[in-house]
């Protein structure tokens, strides 16, 4: 902890270090800059401890009903306080990003105190994942300063949006529009048999409006959602392998099978490279896990230790 520490201090111009398997890892949570020095291979006990990516469900809570949704119904929500001191140990351990979400994260009564918390406080970067419908010139204005990067749930355009989220789509691009001028930001597109004919368009459209990336979704068989079918996966993979546009594609590691990815993270797998906290306070490898390790009085990264005995990592 220590060493990650000062570390952290001796580069304080916004360049955090992580050091794992991959190399020397240096990133600018400003710019989004990664700068990898892969000729240095650090040895196993000079590995940064904590993952590199945590995302934190700050609340179980949403206001849109998709039918594909994965998130856990019951009501919860996670405490200010210790959600403050387990950002705190993350940093201090080497993780270089947090990523709020939910339910809905503009539902958590003090989503802009923690934003700001994470920014002023820690070298994380801080992004979000919304359905932005929520995000009115008041928050967005409140929220400048505070963000690094959102990403924003737009499933299909136009009928094929409304159908799932029932919101207009024109308040989308609208939302979209506003949040432009305050912090960079991408578009989640969950990707079944009702979405994948609109993935042109979408992408078309993310470009125009300023998008810095495109992260295609392959629906999950959890929760609501069934799964992506075969038929689909197969035509979205024609359809990514075809691709030539400017705006960088990304994807979720489940439908990454098949495709030609660009990582050189690649070392980097599993608990090294990402966990997941749920409203409950329950540490997870990722948002879709049924099981998990209680964060308890001993911080989170005793709970994430655990994680990686029961997960034998
Ligand atoms: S998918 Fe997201 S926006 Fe839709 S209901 Fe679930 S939490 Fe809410």
């Amino acid at each position: 902890m220590d060493r990650d520490n000062n570390l952290s201090k001796t580069l304080k111009c916004h360049l955090k270090v992580r050091t794992g398997p991959a190399g020397l890892h240096f990133f600018n949570r400003i710019t989004g800059i990664n700068f990898l020095v892969d000729e240095i291979k650090p040895p196993i006990n000079m590995w940064s401890s904590a993952p590199r990516q945590v995302s934190v469900a700050l609340t179980n809570a949403c206001d849109l009903k998709c039918p594909h949704c994965y998130v856990s119904k019951f009501p919860a929500m996670l405490s200010f306080d210790k959600l403050t001191s387990w950002l705190d140990e993350l940093d201090a351990n080497g993780c270089i990003g947090v990523g709020f979400g939910g339910g809905e994260p503009t539902l958590y009564p003090r989503l802009l105190e923690i934003c700001a918390y994470a920014v002023r406080e820690t070298n994380l970067a801080v992004t979000m994942t919304t359905h932005a419908h929520r995000l009115n010139d008041q928050l967005l204005y409140e929220l400048s300063g505070h963000l690094h990067f959102v990403r924003v749930s737009m499933d299909g355009v136009g009928p094929t949006y409304e159908s799932i989220r029932c919101r207009p789509f024109d308040t989308l691009i609208d939302r979209i529009t506003a949040l432009k001028r305050i912090v960079r930001f991408g578009i989640n597109f969950v990707v079944n048999s009702k979405t994948i004919g609109d993935l042109d368009t979408a992408v078309h459209l993310a470009t125009d409006i300023g998008a810095s990336e495109f992260l295609l979704l392959p629906e999950l068989a959890v929760g609501k959602g069934v799964g992506i079918d075969e038929k689909t996966t197969i035509t979205l993979r024609k359809w990514v392998n075809a691709y030539h546009g400017s705006l960088p594609l990304a994807i979720s590691e489940n439908g990454a099978e098949g495709l030609p990815i660009c990582n050189p993270l690649s070392s980097e797998t599993g608990l090294v490279a990402f966990a997941h906290i749920d409203a409950s306070g329950i540490i997870k490898q990722t948002s879709y896990d049924t099981e998990g390790i209680l964060i308890q009085e001993k911080g989170v990264m005793d709970a994430f230790n655990k994680l990686k005995i029961f997960k034998k990592e």
